[in-house]
């Protein structure tokens, strides 16, 4: 198709879900594997609805390795960016489901695979190729694949992508809050579009109150656009010129993991043909009601990828 590629980079991991909630690792009978990474299912995501997308990230020479390689490719994602290390294993995540609703995650990642991506093992001619370049943070946690994160997004820039970071920060794979926080800030001014969820927000600001001064005070000069997510309460935005938000649709939320994923992939989507449309006020709420509409869709069924929506489904949200 003539739509211009979306690379997304980060990790890929599967999660091992418990078939019960309330119980601890140990006590749970069995688990369900569901495959996920913020970068991977933003990948799916575009794909999912229409796009051309490739992920970038890599994979043990193992099971699950392959087992996910072959899950992208499935659902249309160029895989042509991944390398398998033969020694490191698939990066794992243990979920508990608290009875109150709540997730913890234990990361089997010591190291696993995606931590070991070098800076050598790029797949520069993908990267170059780009017209949306979309990143997490999780990679910048450790070397060799934060050197390779930060020399990936140097050429997709120099090649003319958008920048797009969603900084998804997982606080317990970070050695502290402060670290998380300085390197998060780092790269804050290399994005020209940026994703945070209203934790997030609380996390960088160390301010409490989810206002727009507080959005604003994480603004800088080279931003094109901010977004803030609210779950339930939609989100908020953020440009040089204008600011405002747009509410959520009401549906019955089962699981909203990968309900952010969804919306920034549904974003990516809508912008990557025409980087103008975040300049203009109107065209933008549109595309932000639609990628309302996709988060909404996958807070509907359990796992975040076989919960992500096609357009037909969005569009037929977006009609009610
Ligand atoms: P994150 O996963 O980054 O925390 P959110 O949970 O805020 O992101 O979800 C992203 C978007 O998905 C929201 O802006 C909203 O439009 C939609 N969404 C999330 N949760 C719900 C919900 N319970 N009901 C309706 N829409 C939701």
């Amino acid at each position: 198709s003539s739509d211009g590629l979306i690379v997304s980079f980060g990790e890929m991991l599967i999660d091992f879900v418990p078939t019960v909630s309330g119980v601890s690792l140990a006590e749970a009978p069995g688990f369900l594997k569901a495959p996920g990474g913020a970068p991977a299912n933003v990948a799916i995501a575009v794909a999912r609805l229409g796009g051309k997308a490739a992920f970038i990230g890599k994979l043990g020479e193992d099971e699950f390795g392959h087992m996910l390689a072959g899950i992208l490719k499935e659902n249309g994602v160029s895989a042509d960016g991944i390398p398998f290390d033969k020694g490191a294993r698939t990066a794992l995540a243990f979920v508990t489901l608290r009875a109150d609703g709540d997730r913890e995650f234990m990361f089997y990642r010591n190291p696993s695979a995606d931590m070991l991506l070098t800076p050598d093992e790029l797949n520069l001619e993908l990267i170059r190729s780009a017209k949306v370049f979309h990143y997490g943070s999780i990679s910048l946690i450790v070397e060799p694949c934060r050197s390779a994160h930060l020399k990936a997004m140097e050429v997709a820039k120099d090649a003319g992508a958008l920048l797009s970071y969603d900084p998804n920060l997982r606080l317990p794979l970070w050695p502290s809050a402060d670290e998380a926080r300085t390197q998060i800030m780092n790269i804050w001014d290399k994005a020209d579009v940026i994703k945070i969820s209203d934790v997030e927000l609380e996390f960088l600001t160390g301010n409490n109150k989810i206002d727009d001064a507080s959005a604003m005070s994480l603004w800088h000069d080279n931003l094109k656009l901010l977004l803030v997510t609210l779950g339930e309460n939609g989100c908020r935005y953020y440009t040089k010129n204008f600011h405002g938000s747009v509410d959520a649709f009401h549906v019955k939320a089962v699981d909203t993991t990968g309900a952010g994923d969804s919306f920034v992939g549904a974003l990516l989507c809508k912008i990557v043909n025409d980087h103008d449309i975040i300049q203009d006020e109107l065209r933008l709420k549109e595309v932000l009601k639609f990628a309302c509409a996709c988060g909404a869709i996958t807070t509907t069924k359990k796992g975040a990828i076989p919960a992500l929506p096609t357009e037909k489904e969005v569009l037929a949200l977006l009609k009610e």
